[in-house]
């Protein structure tokens, strides 16, 4: 895998979105601030910033799974039913729970011919099985770049590799892609298991990975790995995803500056997790994993001039714009916006769910 490279990131001082005009279904008005005059250009007179990075946010694949569990609501009306949370995101979880999805933990769960959707982080073949030998209906909103670890998996395992995933333990992405071919893949999450795993033949072993890994930590890993196995191959592709790195790369811009980083984001969520991992390893004095502004421990913010703020690939920018809010109101008015790429990726709809009127964006935003 390539590291990601090093871009020079764009600043702009930016407008912040009031959240009073918009929840769950509304698109984000914009109002300019007191701080952002042209008579304050270096910034706020009270030395107060936010750095907010982008890219954030939802990825192409988290949006493609939101408006999948939508549409079927629309078209089949509820309840739906969702394998696991359809993404990592308390937020989107709760609101489509109130739609009338019920999220269960397994398809047993799931009334005979009911209708189940399978989230963004895909599953093994058994579940497949499983829901077929139930008679239950399915739509399968795996993202399409996690389809493609588990076509992956299935190459090498075709080739007889023994395949060492790098992951970590209990998260449902890697045990959907484990259980493609389990018998050919031994997980790799910390030092300690590349101690422990056994091959075959050193010469047929290769690395693949989860999707939202931290970048930095991963090599680590292939680094360690290769020295016990220096004949391991590397992935076809980079298998970390495009909006795990990029939001890692922009959060390592602007870390440095910051006295404080508050990732918006669940705890089940592993990118956001390792976006305050990045942080702190970039420099950062201090970093947070919030789902809500009000979960913002006020003495965090003592002695705290700038504020750096990002958020997880599951995450609505609505929550992002009520932390802007909840800043504001304590002086953190001046938002300069530090931008390291902008993303342009769509995936088109599970086939079941194309009506040739695709709505281009999720309401839960
Ligand atoms: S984080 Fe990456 S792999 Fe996961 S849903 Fe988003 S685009 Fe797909």
């Amino acid at each position: 895998m390539t590291p990601p490279a090093q871009p020079r990131p764009a600043r702009v001082r930016v407008a912040r979105p009031s959240t009073a005009a918009h929840g769950v279904d509304g698109t984000p008005t914009v109002r300019t601030l007191n701080g952002m005059s042209a008579a304050s250009p270096s910034g706020d007179q009270n030395g107060k910033r936010v750095l907010l990075a982008k890219p954030r946010g939802y990825c192409a694949g988290v949006d493609r799974a939101v408006i999948t569990v939508e549409k079927a609501l629309e078209m089949y009306g509820p309840p739906v039913y969702v394998r696991k949370e359809i993404v990592h995101n308390r937020h989107v979880v709760d609101t489509l729970r109130e739609r009338g999805v019920i999220f269960v933990d397994e398809t047993t769960e799931v009334p005979e011919g009911a209708l189940v959707v399978f989230s963004a982080h895909g599953v093994s073949p058994a579940v497949h099985e499983e829901a077929e030998k139930r008679n239950l209906r399915t739509i399968d909103a795996t993202c399409p770049l996690v389809t493609k670890v588990h076509k992956e998996v299935n190459r090498f395992a075709r080739d007889d590799y023994d395949i060492m995933l790098i992951g970590h333990h209990g998260h449902e992405e890697v045990e959907g892609t484990s259980g493609e071919a389990p018998e050919h893949v031994q997980l790799v999450d910390t030092p300690e298991d590349v101690a422990q795993v056994q091959v075959r033949d050193p010469s047929k072993v290769v690395w693949l990975s989860q999707t939202t890994l931290s970048v930095d930590e991963t090599m680590q890993r292939v680094d360690q790995l290769r020295e016990r196995f220096p004949e391991i191959a590397d992935p076809p592709s980079d298998d970390i995803c495009y909006a795990t790195s990029n939001r890692q790369v922009a959060v390592k811009a602007m870390a440095a500056e910051c006295d404080l980083v508050l990732v918006v984001g669940s705890r089940n969520s592993s990118n956001s997790q390792r976006l305050v991992e990045v942080a702190l390893q970039a420099g950062a004095s201090d970093a947070h994993l919030i789902d809500y502004a009000s979960e913002v421990d006020p003495t965090w913010l003592d002695g705290v001039e700038t504020v750096g703020v990002t958020s997880g690939a599951s995450v609505p920018d609505v929550l992002v714009m009520e932390l802007l809010d909840y800043l504001a109101g304590r002086g953190w008015e001046d938002v300069q916006e530090v931008t390291t790429a902008n993303e342009k990726i769509s995936f088109a709809l599970p086939r079941e769910l194309r009506t040739g009127r695709e709505d281009k964006r999720s309401s839960v935003r």
